[in-house]
């Protein structure tokens, strides 16, 4: 079902509520990655100049429910004024008579950013009369916090019963139709590769995947269990070992589809990772005192021709212990593999994120989501609470 969209609102003259995921990186009370807020800045434009008013809401880390000031906003606004070039004062709090005094005095044009979400335990409880308290202070809502969509809290999911319209950002919007195209209309043939550390994570998203794909390329920690379920010995690589018998399972289950699923065919190993180095080994030859902690040569070679003649690609997920130069190479060289091809790709994830830069092929690839988790549960095939909320198209 679409969903309303920002660009539907008559926005002239009134308060909007903008849930924004401004939940930004610190390094010592300073911003030190500004992609999320970036990424809101064109929906804020677009608010600013049909003539409303903004309060602009998000979370930051994890205080837990109670006010702490190293989650509070406050080297967010100083970011966003630089960004937009103008004020964003920050209410002391997110609720309360004086944020309530103060988003009714916004005047058309200006923007009052609310102070962190999470200080109040409502939020991550969905909390219907936080979530009234939150809609008092506009006259419409907008949901740009895609990478926030999979939680049901109360800015995101509650609010909407209090405060309609609901729409999407441009944010938002870009997203779904990005993800949307992977799995409602992709161009086959389709590739999934998935990395990362655990099996377990990322089972249900294996196992939607394979209704999906045309192949599924396996690499990271969580390719260890798919290769003890083919009966290797892996050493002391990880292995989850009650998602063995699953892993074989997903690996019948693929072959009854026709899906090809890639699996490493040599890894890098070393005592641990943070060993300084590492020897490539075939799979078949991991010894019992050694870890598997990035794909071999091989592999790559494996991994970039299954990708070549795919149309569309879709990647989570590094194929390493890739935060260790030693065991880099692996995410690198697919990034680039995934860069050099003709596919559309999309990726998500914060790892995955940081190695196309790495790799400096960030501007080669289709569209880089903004999201983690939200990602991957769109990705199973989830209904995002986020995206659920808000006022259907007409
Ligand atoms: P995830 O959050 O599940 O995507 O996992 C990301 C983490 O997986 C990264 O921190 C990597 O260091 C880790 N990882 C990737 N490959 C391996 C491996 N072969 N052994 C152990 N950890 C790995």
């Amino acid at each position: 079902m679409p969903k309303l969209t920002i660009e539907q609102l008559d926005l002239a003259g009134k308060r909007v509520f903008v849930r924004a995921d401004l939940n930004a990186p610190l390094d010592g009370g300073v911003v030190s990655d500004e992609t999320r807020l970036r990424a809101v800045v064109p929906t804020l434009q677009h608010a600013l100049k049909a003539g409303a008013a903004i309060v602009l809401a998000s979370h930051l880390g994890r205080p837990k429910g109670r006010a702490a000031p190293e989650y509070s906003l406050r080297p967010v606004a100083e970011r966003l004024t630089a960004l937009l070039g103008q004020p964003v004062p920050l209410a002391p709090d997110c609720v309360g008579p004086e944020t309530l005094e103060r988003a009714r005095a916004l005047e058309p044009g200006e923007l009052l950013l609310l102070e962190t979400l999470r200080f109040h335990p409502e939020e991550e409880a969905n909390d219907d009369g936080f979530a009234r308290d939150l809609g008092a202070l506009a006259d419409c809502y907008v949901n740009d916090a895609f990478a926030a969509a999979h939680r049901a809290h109360a800015s995101i999911a509650a609010i909407t019963r209090h405060l309609q319209p609901a729409a999407a950002g441009l944010l938002m919007q870009r997203e779904l139709e990005a993800l949307g195209r992977i799995l409602e209309s992709p161009e086959r043939p389709l590739a999934a590769v998935l990395g990362g550390a655990k099996v377990s994570d990322k089972l249900v998203l294996v196992e939607h995947l394979l209704e999906q794909v045309d192949s599924l390329v396996i690499g990271g920690g969580m390719a260890f269990t798919f290769l003890r379920a083919l009966g290797h010995d892996t050493g002391r690589s990880l292995v989850e070992p009650e998602r063995v018998e699953t892993a074989r399972r997903v690996l019948e289950t693929g072959r009854r589809r026709g899906v090809l699923v890639v699996l490493p065919v040599d890894a890098i190993v070393a005592a641990g990772p943070d060993s300084s180095s590492g020897r490539p080994v075939g799979v078949r030859e991991i010894p019992g005192d050694q870890m598997g902690l990035d794909i071999g040569p091989l592999t790559i070679e494996r991994f970039r021709r299954a990708l070549a003649s795919a149309r569309t690609i879709v990647w989570n997920g590094p194929m390493g212990v890739f935060e260790n130069p030693a065991f880099a190479e692996g995410t690198l060289a697919l990034a680039r593999a995934v860069a050099d091809g003709p596919a559309f790709s999309v990726l998500g994830g914060g790892d995955t994120i940081a190695a196309v830069q790495r790799a400096g092929v960030a501007e080669r690839i289709g569209y880089i989501s903004t999201a983690g988790g939200a990602f991957l549960e769109f990705l199973e095939g989830r209904k995002l609470p986020g995206v659920e909320a808000l006022t259907d198209a007409p």
